[in-house]
């Protein structure tokens, strides 16, 4: 079979779960025993030991996203977090080969900023629905008609698109991105792209008028209101945490709203006795291992582009050198101008919150 996917699902030499083995990664199996039965951690445990070794041996860094499961995230991550923070750790990293454990868009992203090191993703197929929602020749004729106004675009999309792009951000610093490029341009709207939802969101918490693409995220865009609504009624202690990317019906009736790191934040600092995260299932699950005193509710949406990512897989990339990522030099060097921009923005004083008291006040957003 020719594919990539007959090759990504080559087995693993059967790893012996030894004394060494168990050893190695029991300060791993603390933090996931109870998201992992003890049958499945014989088998990712020596993966887990075996995959520590190859990135020693090959002077490596796994980048993990919060949307990856346990065992990879708390196993084998050497960063972990959102799109913000992986994009600034991947331009930190000195290691030869950097293997994202995310999607295409971000082994991309970190291609575009480390050029000179080897960039691998374990399964090419691991895509997006932001992404594939916009293209960038797409891009050049939203300029065409609306001339003169700044184009923001979530790092949800391809190189090509970031390189059409005047700034990039993550819903961890969207509001920020909009209004200090509104103020350096002098205008009054901003076209944000591609997310509908995440521009509806951040149009509610500021005065720049948003121009917004009809792209939606798979995964946030299937919760309802109502969904949420019938689990409050259930478990009315239960205090409901939703992402930006969620339709605005959505953050209305949750207590809070927030990037991936701004969830993590509010369960790290406030201890709920009981929560439920709106967003991909495995984030809940990764916060879940270091707040033990909290009860989390799952009312939660799986990736399946996230979820092609295995322990399995990330093993074979780092012992085959596969799948190495690579963009086009012109297109990384202007996609690169706009993530840096980003990145070059002072950090938000705290994880971006959208405030749900003003969101019910503001909203102006032409969708195109
Ligand atoms: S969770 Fe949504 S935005 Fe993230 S990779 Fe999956 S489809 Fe894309």
């Amino acid at each position: 079979m020719a594919d990539g996917t007959a090759l990504a699902q080559t087995p693993a030499p059967a790893f012996a779960f030894t004394d060494e083995v168990e050893a190695l990664t029991a300060p791993v199996w603390a933090k996931v025993r109870d998201k992992v039965t003890p049958i499945e951690w014989r088998f990712q445990a020596p993966l887990i030991a075996e995959i520590n070794r190859l990135k020693r041996e090959k002077d490596a860094v796994i980048l993990a996203h919060n949307y990856m499961t346990p065992e990879i995230f708390h196993g084998v991550g050497d960063y972990v977090g959102d799109s913000l923070g992986l994009a600034r750790e991947a331009q930190k990293a000195d290691a030869k080969v950097i293997v994202q454990a995310g999607v295409h868009f971000m082994a991309e992203t970190s291609k575009i900023l480390c050029p000179d090191q080897t960039v691998l993703i374990p399964d090419l197929k691991a895509g997006c629905s932001l992404a594939s929602s916009i293209t960038g020749a797409d891009v050049r004729l939203i300029k065409q008609r609306y001339p003169g106004l700044p184009v923001v675009t979530y790092v949800n999309t391809t190189a090509e698109v970031k390189a059409e792009t005047d700034v990039c951000c993550t819903s961890a610093n969207a509001v920020q991105v909009v209004e200090h490029v509104a103020r350096e341009w002098g205008v009054d709207r901003v076209i944000l792209i591609p997310d509908e939802f995440l521009a509806r969101n951040v149009a509610r918490q500021t005065s720049v008028g948003i121009v917004a693409w009809k792209g939606r995220c798979e995964v946030h865009e299937r919760f309802t209101a109502a969904d949420i609504l019938e689990m409050k009624a259930a478990w009315p202690d239960a205090e409901v945490l939703a992402h930006p990317e969620c339709p605005a019906e959505v953050l209305e009736v949750s207590d809070f709203a927030g990037s991936t790191a701004a969830m993590a934040d509010y369960v790290a600092k406030r201890k709920p006795a009981r929560v439920m995260l709106i967003t991909e299932c495995s984030m809940a699950d990764n916060v879940a291992c270091e707040a033990p005193e909290t009860e989390f509710l799952r009312p939660c949406n799986l990736c399946p582009h996230m979820k092609r990512i295995t322990l399995q897989n990330i093993y074979e990339s780092l012992r085959d050198g596969r799948f190495e990522v690579s963009v086009d030099p012109a297109v990384a060097e202007r996609a690169r101008a706009a993530v840096q921009r980003m990145i070059d923005l002072p950090p938000p004083d705290r994880p971006a919150r959208y405030d749900l008291v003003r969101a019910r006040h503001h909203v102006d957003v032409e969708l195109i």
